[in-house]
């Protein structure tokens, strides 16, 4: 089989370099979780579907994570996405090709279980034991005001959605769809804010 040459992102083979980062690396354990990362984020993206969430919220859920991958990213995609917090270099590496929201919710996910642990008394409880250790290295839990002002964001109530269904991914043994089923999922979602972006720029 050839190797695909993907040292230029687009549109057309985002979907397949996202696919073929899922085969390679997925099996890498996650963070002293007992499920492996893609293993997580296909149960994220199930625990979304599950929810009747849109089709950008379940591919928000899938790829939340993909920022631990982004030295897989080709330079020109970099070029924002350096930074260290896999949050942040998520988002960037997405930003080029998703709509807005899904890149929130990648921005954010990590806010989100800050903003969760100040608002909801029971959530930080539910949190796995590897998601408290980060928390601390996070910043721990936001102030009130750091949450109001949260809450207040453009997409809070998806960001902190999928933030749940993040957290819920974590279940050893449980069967999902794999990447390949949400493949056609991830290329509507894609062409969707390729459509909206010709529509607002003419
Ligand atoms: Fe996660």
């Amino acid at each position: 089989m050839s190797v695909p040459d993907f040292s230029r992102l687009t549109a057309d083979n985002i979907v397949a370099f996202l696919g073929d980062i899922f085969a390679r690396r997925g099996a890498e354990s996650y963070l002293g979780e007992r499920v492996t990362m893609s293993e997580h984020m296909l149960q994220a993206a199930l625990f979304a579907q599950a929810a009747g969430a849109s089709e950008e919220l379940v591919v928000a859920a899938l790829l939340h994570d993909i920022g631990h991958y982004t030295n897989e990213f080709p330079e020109d995609a970099l070029e924002k996405g350096t930074d260290t917090y896999h949050e942040t270099a998520g988002a960037a590496v997405l930003s080029r090709f998703f709509p807005e929201v899904v890149v929130e919710c990648v921005r954010q996910h990590v806010a989100a279980k800050r903003f969760l642990c100040a608002v909801d008394a029971d959530y930080f409880g539910r949190l796995s034991e590897a998601s408290v250790h980060t928390l601390a290295l996070q910043g721990g839990p936001m102030s009130e005001e750091e949450a109001r002002d949260f809450a207040k964001k453009r997409h809070a109530v998806d960001i902190v959605q999928v933030r749940i269904w993040d957290d819920e991914g974590k279940v050893p043994g449980l069967e999902t769809p794999s990447f390949d089923d949400y493949a056609p999922m991830i290329g509507r979602v894609v062409a969707a804010r390729g459509a909206n972006l010709s529509g607002a720029h003419p």
